[in-house]
């Protein structure tokens, strides 16, 4: 006989438990032998054409781009840590071509521009998987789409709305109905499915950083690994970029610094750190694997609002991250907090309430990040120092692959000239900041326990999360 209630919670939470007990507390994805050994810190005074401040995939993107368009650039990257060892090297893999959070945020920011923005979109995922090619980086690079769940009635009529917005822009959607989605994917709770077919690749996000990385070098980029770069001055025409260990002369800069605090006060409204969670499985052997079908490489998310994003890997494991979005009062951002133990467990019960049949299967990793959260969810971009620095940063949990259009729009910026992309609404535009705490947490906190709440009561959003969309700053995933 099966134990009820409270009995069953707790050999749920003993189970969960168990799974995670030798699960290491570090990403996946960068404990592994192929991580790069790091280069030696800055040491002395340099000059350059360009110093990019920050290594994970918008800085590398920066400096690689900026090798592209003119070789003869000399160019320095200042790396705190290591390249790609913050949230570019410990994300979910989802590399999303959308570059405002879905097209139905973008439809609502920008209604006579997201056509366009569709098209820059898909072209930036393009020239992505055109640098993987060409380059030779062995990062699994699948161009599979992403899969949209609904496991509630409520999220497949969100669903088939969003797909008829797609159809509307021309993507490449499918609707698949609960037998179809079923089996494609094995999971009893499934009721309906959206396949953005062209909008989304998956990549092992460690080895898409590293090889970025070992690109920049080959053309040249002189990179300095732990190297926390502490203040930034003018010195008659040049901008001053200070380090520890010695300073950098460059006449522009480009400051991809993610969700840790921004070198430049004005930023620092715009941005909250949020931290997100993720395990990963051991691998799974035939049966599990005949027991979930999923055959394809496709990665795939639940429609509520605070979502699951899960997905295989190249080894045949399956990660599985979201749902908690944790923010620490005052913006804190420090290693200790990419552990939460509570999350860990809460994601292991919700992973078996998914996958029943997996019951049993063991985590090998569990991690957290911080992510870079704007009011708008997607990137912005500023400028100071009479147009010598710029900035792009507000991510929001989805900067894979909009990390290159982020640095593409840094080096036009930086040029002076007007182009296509300085042009763009979405480009001169800015979120709204976010209140100075302690109004700052209570408004976050407010925020999370309403859409927790909108989860349990069939989408329905109260009055604080129709007072926030009423001036676009309500989150909907
Ligand atoms: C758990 C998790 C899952 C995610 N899943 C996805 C996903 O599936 N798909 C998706 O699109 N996005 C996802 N994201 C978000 C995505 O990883 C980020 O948007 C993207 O990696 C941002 O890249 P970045 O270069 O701007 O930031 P980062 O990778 O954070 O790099 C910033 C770098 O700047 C350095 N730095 C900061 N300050 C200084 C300083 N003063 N001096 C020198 N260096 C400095 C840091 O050390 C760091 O290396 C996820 C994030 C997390 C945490």
């Amino acid at each position: 006989m099966r134990p009820r209630g409270s009995e069953d919670t707790a050999v749920r939470r003993a189970g969960a438990l168990e799974c995670l007990r030798d699960a290491r507390l570090r990403p996946f994805w960068l404990d592994s032998p192929e991580a790069p050994a790091a280069r030696p810190p800055l040491n002395g005074e340099e000059r350059c054409d360009l110093a990019v401040v920050g290594g994970g995939f918008s800085g590398l993107w920066a400096a690689l781009l900026a090798k592209e368009r003119d070789p003869g650039r000399d160019v320095v990257l200042l790396e705190a840590v290591t390249a790609g060892w913050a949230a570019s090297g410990r994300n979910g893999g989802f590399c999303m071509a959308t570059l405002t959070h879905g097209l139905s945020n973008g439809v609502d920011r920008f209604p006579r521009e997201q056509q366009r923005l569709e098209q820059l979109g898909l072209a930036n995922l393009d020239a992505i998987e055109a640098v993987v090619a060409g380059h030779g980086i062995d990062c699994d690079w699948q161009r599979t789409g992403e899969i949209n769940v609904a496991t509630e009635p409520w999220q497949a009529e969100a669903l088939r709305e969003e797909y008829e917005l797609l159809c509307r822009f021309g993507r490449d959607v499918r609707l698949l109905d609960r037998d179809e989605i079923r089996a494609e994917v094995h999971s009893p709770t499934y009721l309906a499915a959206l396949w953005e077919v062209d909008g989304c690749a998956m990549a092992d996000p460690a080895r898409l950083a590293w090889g970025l990385r070992r690109v920049c070098l080959e053309k040249g980029v002189r990179l300095y690994e732990g190297t926390p770069v502490t203040g930034l001055e003018t010195e008659g025409a040049a901008v001053a970029l200070v380090a520890p260990g010695g300073r950098v002369l460059t006449r522009h800069a480009v400051l991809a610094t993610n969700a840790f605090r921004p070198l430049l006060r004005r930023a620092r409204p715009y941005i909250v750190p949020v931290y997100d969670y993720a395990l990963m499985t051991e691998p799974l052997t035939a049966g599990q694997r005949e027991a979930i079908g999923w055959d394809t490489r496709m990665g795939l998310a639940d429609a509520s609002n605070q979502f699951h994003y899960y997905r295989t890997t190249e080894d045949g494991r399956l990660l599985w991250g979201g749902y908690d979005a944790v923010y620490h009062y005052g913006n804190r951002v420090h290693p200790a907090l990419d552990a939460r133990p509570e999350t860990f467990e809460k994601l292991a019960r919700q992973f078996f309430v998914t996958f029943p049949q997996l019951e049993g299967v063991r985590f090998s990793h569990a991690w957290g990040g911080a992510i870079d959260t704007c009011s708008r969810f997607f990137a912005f971009w500023g400028a100071a120092l009479r147009g010598r620095v710029v900035y792009v940063l507000g991510y929001t949990g989805m900067g894979v692959a909009e990390s290159r259009f982020g640095a593409e729009v840094c080096l036009d910026l930086l040029s002076g000239h007007d182009t296509e992309l300085t042009r763009l609404e979405l480009v001169h535009s800015r979120p709204v900041p976010f209140p100075p705490e302690p109004l700052r947490s209570a408004a976050i906190q407010l925020t999370r326990r309403s859409l927790a709440k909108a989860d349990e009561r069939g989408g329905h959003r109260d009055l604080w999360l129709r007072t926030l969309d009423r001036f676009g700053l309500g989150f909907d995933s």
